[in-house]
């Protein structure tokens, strides 16, 4: 499923040399930093869609090449355009959260989560750690690194005083959260993703770029509404977590199908059986029942929605 990129957001909200390529579910939103010196790309997409990440940053580059790469926090929708880019411009240079740096370049797939999500992301390199308390320079901005997190363990977020754009990957949208995956591997994410809502709101930026959906500003209040809902939601999954596995489930589904588009019925059971974070949220959900069951109980919706569709022997993404 490739959306097709919003050309940009609306011109009051983000300064000219900031451009926000916004894309569909399966890649995260894209920010180009204009630059004579350091022109810089804030996440990078999917790897499914990576040439069309490469394809648009050339666009609005030209001949000039991308100096600077950097990521809010490397889930495969927010750094699988990366090796692609890189390929592309040789002499960028890559920051990833410090904590992910060495994990970056030993290439371990299962500290990045992709083993335990049984997702797929082309490797990358990276050179340079965004480190909380420092700033980064990209494009010809600096921008403070903040820890967030709650989504993700390890995700930051990069704020731009003068302009007040915060760049918030997924520790923010306007409507709703994310999948909280610290609470899958049985750490707590739910008090730690609530401390950055209420970080977000102290920094009180001007406009949020969010890693999916369009950016929205402090006017009208849509970052104050925002932040509520995101707390209503978190409290609901606090107060019942089984809820957030079985949204977290049918998320991890759902996404592995707008990836691969369509699986034999057998290939996708075995996708089913290995993904071992699925097998997390099963006992988290319902222990009580058995796999095949849990499986069935998940499913069904999601084929009664029409996000699955069965082809014959295949299970397609019903888009
Ligand atoms: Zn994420």
């Amino acid at each position: 499923m490739i959306s097709a990129p919003h050309p940009a957001a609306p011109p009051s909200l983000l300064p000219p040399d900031m451009r926000v390529f916004v894309r569909g579910w399966l890649s995260s939103n894209n920010l180009l930093c204009l630059s004579e010196q350091t022109p810089a790309l804030i996440d990078t997409g999917h790897s499914k869609h990576a040439a069309e990440t490469v394809a648009l940053v050339r666009s609005a580059l030209g001949d000039q090449p991308l100096a600077r790469i950097a990521h809010t926090h490397l889930h495969s929708d927010h750094c699988g355009g990366s090796g692609a880019l890189q390929a592309a411009w040789p002499g960028a240079r890559t920051w990833v959260p410090e904590a992910s740096l060495d994990h970056v370049q030993a290439w371990d797939e299962d500290a990045l989560s992709f083993g335990g999500t049984g997702q797929r992301c082309d490797p990358f390199t990276a050179n340079e750690a965004l480190v909380p308390g420092q700033t980064v320079r990209l494009g010809d901005h600096d921008w403070e690194v903040h820890a967030a997190p709650g989504h993700d363990a390890l995700a930051v977020l990069l704020y731009e005083p003068r302009h007040g754009v915060l760049v918030a990957g997924d520790a923010m949208w306007e409507n709703g959260v994310g999948v909280i995956f610290p609470h899958i591997d049985g750490s707590d994410g739910f008090d730690p993703f609530a401390d950055t809502l209420t970080l977000i709101e102290r920094i009180d930026p001007a406009v949020v770029v969010p890693g999916h959906g369009a950016p929205f500003g402090r006017a009208g209040g849509a970052i104050q509404a925002a932040l509520g809902r995101a707390r209503q939601r978190i409290d609901y999954f606090n107060q019942h977590p089984a809820q957030h596995a079985l949204y977290a489930a049918k998320v991890l589904i759902k996404y592995q199908m707008m990836d691969v588009e369509r699986m034999p019925r057998a290939a996708f059971d075995a996708w089913l059986a290995s993904a071992p974070s699925l097998r997390l949220l099963h006992r988290q959900h319902r222990p009580d029942l058995p796999w095949d069951e849990w499986l069935a109980l998940i499913l069904a919706p999601l084929f009664d929605k029409g996000a699955l569709r069965r082809d014959g022997d295949a299970v397609v993404d019903g888009g």
